[in-house]
């Protein structure tokens, strides 16, 4: 993972938040080549979900909402994960992560009493992360939501709005504008990319856990009791979505859920194999019954029902929620396509072997000289063209060896070279990134790929 973390900052696809300031807890920034890969995982994911199926539909809701929402959601009152402090260096732990890594079951839907009782069996099990000691404090739940003013202009904030917690909620909250508009019929699935940010107690291991991240998530709306095969159906989905954008199956793996909370049918992760941390969840698929729209209900007065256009039967429809942490699938993505191989020479090549749909670059355009104008010439129009297609890189700096090496270590599936046989035949050398061995094509020929 260190290698990884490296790559991502040396080659501009990840920067720690406020860095010239020292950073700060949880929070990346995008660079050029990180926004690229991020912004064709979105592409592809909308592509996916939304474009390709005809039943579902798209939606980018506010992120700020009435905070009445929050209430009805559970947020305010239980959106919370146990914290236990060092009391030699203050150093904060979220203690149902800390006793799983000590083999004991725990998890943040548990009560106080239930938590403490664990951490009391298992604390001196516990190294302190800073100065390795096992002096804690008594767990106690910590809510997660981020508090803001926004509308606030008294100075004491006694109503404070939430920035969202988790961004499916803006979908139960236009579920009925939707079924209104749209010519959409249950079932139907709605689906939407939003932010998200929560108070981690101790977010750590790179973009697995911050503190403001992005998901992608769809809720798909069946008639009670018609959950089971969609299910299943939405889970196998989900699972050869994630194998299509090239993470392998060995470093995937299902988790189903041991506590499930009491609205819950049932609930499955989609894990990843991170380096260095092991299986953790990247997504969440889960069978919720009809308690999101019957909170919402309930909270906002108005009637949630559904009337079945043939049989006029109503109802409240039931929820099948899929929920996916963008930056936790940028890396997993980063991490399988990361590759170090041996050279002609025997040197390490560092490749990230990305999908070309997902390639930060698609092609990059090199003149073989610099020093040769109408080679940059030709270079520069072979650009222009290629970049009203595709997102094109033009490069003539250092040898050709250099600009190679840096285009795979950014994932750029071809490089394309313009020589003195281009200015003779017109063709250009076309170099494969996996294989390294060149071709020779004509411009039409990338153009009408
Ligand atoms: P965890 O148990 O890891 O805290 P969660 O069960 O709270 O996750 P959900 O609330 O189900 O997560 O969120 C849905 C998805 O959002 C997760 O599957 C994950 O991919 C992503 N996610 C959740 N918390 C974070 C975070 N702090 N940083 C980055 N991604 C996150």
């Amino acid at each position: 993972m260190d290698d990884i973390i490296s790559l991502c900052k040396r080659r501009g696809f990840i920067f720690p938040g406020s860095d010239i300031y020292g950073g700060m807890a949880g929070l990346y920034d995008f660079g050029p080549y990180g926004v690229e890969l991020l912004n064709n995982l979105k592409k592809v994911w909308w592509r996916d979900n939304v474009q390709l199926k005809p039943d579902y539909v798209g939606l980018d809701s506010a992120m700020f909402k009435n905070p009445k929402v929050w209430e009805a959601s559970g947020h305010v009152g239980g959106f919370s994960d146990p914290l236990a402090e060092c009391k030699e260096c203050n150093t904060r732990i979220r203690v149902d992560k800390e006793l799983e890594k000590v083999g004991v079951f725990a998890d943040e839907k548990m009560s106080e009493e239930e938590i403490n009782e664990l951490f009391d069996a298992h604390k001196k099990e516990i190294k302190c992360p800073t100065c390795k000691k096992t002096n804690w404090s008594r767990a106690r739940k910590f809510n997660l939501l981020v508090k803001s003013n926004l509308g606030d202009f008294t100075e004491q904030n006694t109503e404070p709005t939430y920035l969202p917690g988790e961004a499916c909620q803006g979908i139960y909250l236009n579920y009925k504008n939707v079924v209104d508009t749209c010519r959409v019929k249950v079932p139907f699935g709605i689906a939407q990319i939003g932010k998200a940010f929560r108070n981690e107690i101790s977010p750590r291991n790179f973009l697995f856990r911050c503190r403001e991240f992005e998901q992608a998530d769809t809720q798909y709306f069946v008639k009670p009791h018609e959950n089971k095969e969609n299910y299943e159906r939405i889970k196998q989905e989900q699972w050869n979505w994630l194998l299509s954008l090239g993470i392998k199956a060995e470093n995937l793996k299902w988790h189903q859920h041991e506590n499930l909370v009491f609205y819950a049918k049932d609930a499955w992760d989609i894990e990843y194999n991170y380096p260095g941390n092991g299986f953790d969840e990247l997504m969440g698929i889960h069978d919720r019954s009809d308690y999101d729209l019957t909170q919402h209900m309930k909270f906002s007065g108005t009637d949630l029902n559904y009337t079945d256009p043939v049989t006029n039967e109503k109802y409240i429809p039931w929820i099948l929620e899929t929920s996916m942490g963008l930056g936790r699938l940028f890396l997993a993505v980063i991490c399988d396509a990361y590759t170090v191989e041996k050279d002609d020479k025997g040197n390490d090549r560092t490749v990230l072997k990305l999908k070309p749909e997902l390639a930060p670059v698609r092609y990059a355009v090199f003149p073989l000289l610099k020093n040769k104008p109408e080679l940059v010439e030709k270079a520069r129009e072979v650009f222009t063209e290629l970049s009203k297609k595709y997102p094109c890189e033009f490069d003539d700096n250092g040898n050709i060896g250099k600009r190679y090496r840096r285009q795979d270590e950014i994932g750029t599936p071809n490089c394309v070279v313009i020589d003195f046989d281009t200015l003779e035949d017109g063709t250009l050398a076309l170099r494969d990134r996996d294989t390294t061995e060149q071709t020779r094509v004509k411009l039409e020929d990338l153009l009408t790929n």
